[in-house]
């Protein structure tokens, strides 16, 4: 599928969109493939919301985000103040947290079910990463957040 933009000197981008969907199927989302970062986080929260070593994500701004089927089906766990975190009530599968002020979804990569043009670039929190996982790639590496 294709989503069509005008760029700044009125050319239209034809941009692929994204698909992503639940385990069980019946929640399905669409983004453009135009996220703004994507990196892998290995903090607490996000191990205990996804139940793996850490989770890999890529943000976007919301107003990009669309659901193709099955909100209905979304359960919202506040996680804090800014942040909303969505799962599936049918299947578990943790799906996007979103950064209420900030604006943005940043979406679980592992419900993706086609390939975006990005990869992860960073790790962030890997001071909190479980003992018994290696990094052994070349992306940056911050102890917490980012600093920006
Ligand atoms: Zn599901
Ligand atoms: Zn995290």
């Amino acid at each position: 599928m294709l989503f069509e933009l005008l760029s700044l000197n009125n050319n239209i981008i034809k941009m692929k969109i994204l698909n992503g969907s639940c385990l069980c199927g019946k929640v399905g989302i669409e983004i453009p493939d135009d996220f703004e970062y994507m990196g892998n986080c290995h903090c607490s929260e996000c191990r205990k919301f996804t139940g793996s070593d850490y989770s890999s994500v890529g943000g976007i701004s919301s107003e990009k985000f669309a659901f193709t089927r099955g909100e209905e089906f979304v359960s919202i766990y506040p996680q804090n103040a800014e942040t909303e975190l969505a799962f599936c009530k049918c299947c578990g599968s943790s799906l996007f947290s979103r950064n209420i002020t900030g604006g943005k979804h940043n979406i679980r990569l592992g419900i993706l079910d086609s390939t975006p043009t990005r990869k992860p670039s960073f790790h962030i929190f890997v001071a909190s990463k479980v003992p018994w996982l290696e990094i052994n790639d070349d992306l940056k590496q911050f102890e917490k957040a980012p600093v920006k």
